[in-house]
């Protein structure tokens, strides 16, 4: 007799993943495959990320779920977190830091500290991206940008 281990997973569907990842503000990014919501190519990134994927259609994807895992509407889990924070913001985040940067750098911005003469660096900050010192918190210089 052939014993079936019932997986428990949950579905991550786009409308789910949209509602997310519009917590990063993120929104019509043309490269950002949260933002295309492409989920296949999100199945893709979510197996870099170290989640098994065990089945992708058109408007979602099914992730396995152990850590943690308390049946409710679809599942609550420690993978649920953990895909929260990366679709929510940090990613994004990163990502968004990393376009400035690049900006920045095509513009010849000095990113040389002019108190200190320490690296600037692209920060998110509540009123938004600036570009903050890594002497920081000996070095206070900032500058919009
Ligand atoms: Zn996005
Ligand atoms: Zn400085």
């Amino acid at each position: 007799m052939t014993y079936i281990k019932k997986e428990k997973a949950f579905n991550l569907t786009a409308t789910k993943l949209k509602h997310w990842h519009h917590y990063a503000k993120h929104i019509n990014n043309p490269d950002c495959i949260f933002c295309t919501c492409d989920m296949y190519k999100i199945a893709e990134f979510l197996k870099e990320q170290g989640f098994e994927v065990l089945d992708v259609g058109h408007a979602w994807v099914k992730i396995k779920a152990e850590k943690n895992y308390k049946p409710f509407h679809g599942g609550t889990t420690d993978e649920i977190n953990l895909l929260f924070n990366i679709i929510s913001g940090k990613k994004a985040v990163q990502d968004q830091v990393k376009i400035k940067t690049e900006e920045l750098r095509k513009n010849n911005e000095p990113m040389i500290c002019p108190q200190c003469g320490k690296t600037l660096k692209v920060r998110n900050g509540p009123y938004g991206f600036f570009l903050g010192c890594t002497g920081y918190p000996k070095c206070r210089y900032t500058k919009n940008i």
